[in-house]
């Protein structure tokens, strides 16, 4: 019954062969010799399926688990070199008509402030992101046909690719709302959005009808099968995630793996992005409520499977994580991360009234945008504001193969160093400054050919000198 190629939720993420991959894992969960040839495999850089990554994933020989953590962080390093690239969730509206149960959001919820922002106030959101520093936000919304329909969020991103305000401007808009029609993906593109963001939540299909139990996003099936319906629209950059808590870890990474495995075989590209979030509390959710949750030491081998499994998908870990923890992972194949974030609907330009909140969940590294760029840099990252790939045509499978013959660094490191020039020219404060300088000096001896080098040379002068947006 298991079949990456069908278009049917139920064919691509086949509960009868997750339960049967689980199985096999725990059985050879001690299997050295199979453990090797997976690992060997997974030097290889091409991948791993779901199956060979949950036998890695149950891995219980401590000297495997080391060589599976090492590698993750080389093939980090050959796909994304020291680069992190930074942005922030803008919140348009947390009005929603479904019933999840892990989220404040919830229609039932008559405690939480419900708020919609309008186009003024979104804007003022806009330059309060600008003047952080941040080119590039994931905006969120509740489901609601009425209070936030496609139109609306069509407007929002208009208005937020508008906004220039001193040198600032959001070059790359993701999106993260409901699962939608053919029709309204299509629409999405057009606005030229980034990436389509949707967590599947639970891959598990009994458990996500009870987790989901009103609402259009009951329906198991048209979530599951969104992604497709976002490339039929013509979205090439889509990002999966599950919410890790609701179920067992292990059914959610296969299930996971086979969503990735199934937009590889039927559109021909994996998905640009991987999140991992975790159920946080929040407004009237108490995550202790899930039985599933996991601790940071699964957290990080979840992480360092999936890097193995998909080298070339980025990975994304937000500010619902600790600051510990995020530098616990970030060595494992996280490419992207949120910084000074805010999951109210507003609070950028005006911070929230304590009493009344809209926050979907609790923040959990408060850090400032600043306090994000100046911790990368002491861990030896490039903190990245790079936007270019999409604004150049290079999404989907045009990406995946750049990515996948390692042609991207050409672009993305000098992409880096001149979006880092900018941040600290125009939002540093002057401690940092001083360290992005020499950072960036040092990296330049990084990039391999002359030619490029010489361009990034002359840029960095220009930048200086006060001209913007320089990319490859
Ligand atoms: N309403 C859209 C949807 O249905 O996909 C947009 C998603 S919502 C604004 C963003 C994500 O936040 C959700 O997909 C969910 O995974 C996550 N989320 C919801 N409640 C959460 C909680 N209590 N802790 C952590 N993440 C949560």
């Amino acid at each position: 019954m298991y079949n990456p190629s069908s278009l049917k939720a139920e064919e691509f993420i086949c509960h009868e062969e997750i339960m049967s991959t689980l199985d096999f894992a725990h059985q050879h969960k001690n299997d050295a010799a199979l453990i090797d040839e997976i690992i060997s495999k997974a030097k290889e850089c091409k991948g791993l399926s779901h199956r060979e990554a949950l036998v890695l994933l149950d891995c219980d020989i401590p000297e495997k688990n080391q060589e599976i953590f090492k590698l993750a962080e080389d093939i980090k390093k050959q796909f994304y070199g020291n680069r992190i690239v930074l942005f922030a969730p803008l919140y348009l509206s947390n009005y929603c008509v479904n019933g999840c149960l892990y989220c404040p959001y919830h229609a039932k919820n008559k405690h939480i402030l419900r708020k919609k922002l309008t186009q003024d106030e979104i804007r003022q959101e806009v330059i309060a992101l600008q003047d952080m520093g941040h080119k590039r936000l994931a905006i969120e919304a509740g489901e609601d046909p009425v209070n936030n329909p496609i139109e609306y969020i069509l407007e929002s991103i208009k208005t937020i690719y508008s906004i220039k305000h001193k040198n600032g401007a959001i070059r790359r808009v993701n999106v993260n709302i409901a699962a939608t029609s053919v029709e309204n993906y299509r629409k999405l593109k057009e606005a030229g959005i980034g990436t389509y963001i949707l967590f599947q939540e639970t891959y598990h299909k009994e458990s996500y009808e009870k987790l989901h139990p009103s609402g259009p996003k009951h329906n198991y099936a048209y979530h599951t099968e969104a992604m497709d319906r976002a490339m039929d629209g013509g979205i090439d950059d889509v990002g999966l995630g599950v919410l890790f808590g609701l179920e067992t870890y292990r059914y959610e990474l296969a299930g996971l793996l086979m969503h990735a495995e199934h937009l590889e075989a039927v559109h021909g590209v994996g998905p640009h992005t991987i999140s991992v979030p975790r159920v946080k509390h929040a407004d009237d959710i108490d995550p202790s409520a899930f039985d599933n949750g996991i601790d940071d030491d699964v957290f990080a081998k979840i992480i360092a499977v999936i890097r193995l499994s998909v080298p070339y998908t980025g990975m994304i870990i937000s500010t619902r994580e600790t600051p510990q923890c995020r530098e616990k992972v970030i060595h494992y194949g996280i490419s992207q991360i949120s910084g000074g974030s805010k999951t109210s609907v507003g609070g950028y330009a005006v911070p929230e009234d304590e009493e009344l909140k809209s926050e979907q969940f609790d923040v959990s590294d408060h850090r400032t945008l600043d306090e994000v760029v100046n911790w990368l840099m002491k861990l030896g990252y490039v903190p990245s504001f790079c936007t270019a790939c999409y604004r150049e045509g290079r999404t989907g499978d045009r990406f995946m193969a750049l990515c996948k013959n390692k042609q991207i660094h050409n672009c993305c490191l000098p992409n880096a160093l001149m979006t880092l020039k900018e941040y600290l020219m125009d939002y540093a404060s002057p401690d940092i400054k001083k360290v992005g300088e020499s950072l960036i000096q040092s990296e330049l001896n990084h990039i391999s050919k002359d030619k490029v080098r010489d361009i990034v040379k002359d840029n960095l002068v220009k930048i200086e000198n006060g001209q913007r947006d320089f990319r490859f």
